[in-house]
């Protein structure tokens, strides 16, 4: 691990319907002029789908037999994943930042090695209650952080815009997690906080009922809000207890579909986990 930046905020940002990238970014301008150090990464799974479709080739998901759902990524899967994540994405979010005067640089796991680990070339998938074993797949999940290239970037001035894919140890690109990759860079600088945004108020008791909104998590029950996190939240919670485990300070898991919402979850309006 690099020295720890003192007071730095890795900023997850997700990739779904109702996200506001620009609510996003005003606020990440305004907090960086105001000095904060903040490394942002970001999703992509909606455009992604939309992409997908259009080019005849439609996403296909699996359930593992433990209940986690993931992306199938064969190549052709990874290769329109990185049209979007890494171009249209990522310098869509480096451009609204540029334009407000933050001096954004986008960069993938693969650049600098930024994320590497392990690939698994194989998923097992329960369909119609039988498990298959499907081969193919370019997933993993991130070992290792580039923590002194970002910190070179840090130390500079420039704001680093963070997406997947990653890099495996044999050099192949490798679908991640976004928010488990985010983890691993708040754990790997020695963030203070770890902010996960996405378009829910933050993790809900009773989903969908906004109203059930869960204020404070103790790290010791996050085991049991896995019985009520479906799908994508799961995700989340795994990589809150991935940085907590790391070190990380505070986990929020907060709302991006309003106005400051880096500003509302950095004050505690979400799911808290520390
Ligand atoms: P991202 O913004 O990272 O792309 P996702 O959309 O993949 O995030 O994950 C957040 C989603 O998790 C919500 O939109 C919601 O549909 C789903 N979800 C499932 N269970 C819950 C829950 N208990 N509380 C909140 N969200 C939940």
């Amino acid at each position: 691990m690099v020295e720890p930046v003192s007071g730095l905020t890795v900023v997850k940002v997700g990739g779904s319907e109702g996200v506001d990238l620009d609510a996003v970014c005003d606020d990440v301008a305004k907090l960086t002029a105001n000095g904060a150090r903040l490394v942002l990464l970001h999703g992509g799974s909606s455009e992604t789908n939309r992409v997908s479709t259009l080019l005849g080739h439609p996403p296909r998901f699996v359930t593992s037999p433990s209940g986690h759902q993931s992306r199938y990524t064969d190549r052709a899967t990874l290769e329109v994943f990185e049209m979007v994540y890494c171009g249209k994405v990522n310098k869509g979010i480096v451009e609204r930042l540029q334009a407000r005067g933050v001096n954004a640089v986008g960069l993938s796991g693969l650049d600098g090695r930024l994320f590497e680990g392990r690939r698994k070339e194989s998923v097992r998938t329960v369909e119609d209650g039988r498990v298959r074993v499907l081969h193919g797949d370019h997933t993993g999940v991130v070992e290792r952080v580039n923590a002194p290239l970002l910190r070179l970037l840090l130390d500079n001035g420039y704001l680093p815009v963070l997406t997947p894919p990653a890099i495996s140890h044999e050099g192949a690109a490798i679908n991640v997690d976004g928010d488990r990759a985010a983890a691993a860079v708040a754990g790997a600088m020695g963030a203070e906080a770890l902010l996960l945004l996405s378009n829910v108020r933050g993790l809900l008791s009773q989903f969908p009922d906004e109203g059930s909104l869960v204020r404070i998590l103790e790290r010791g029950c996050i085991e049991e809000a896995m019985a009520y996190a479906g799908g994508r939240m799961k995700k989340k919670l795994l990589g809150a207890r991935e940085a907590l485990e790391a070190g990380v300070r505070q986990v929020v898991l907060g709302d991006a579909r309003r106005q400051w919402p880096v500003s509302a979850a950095l004050a505690g309006e979400g799911t808290v986990l520390s």
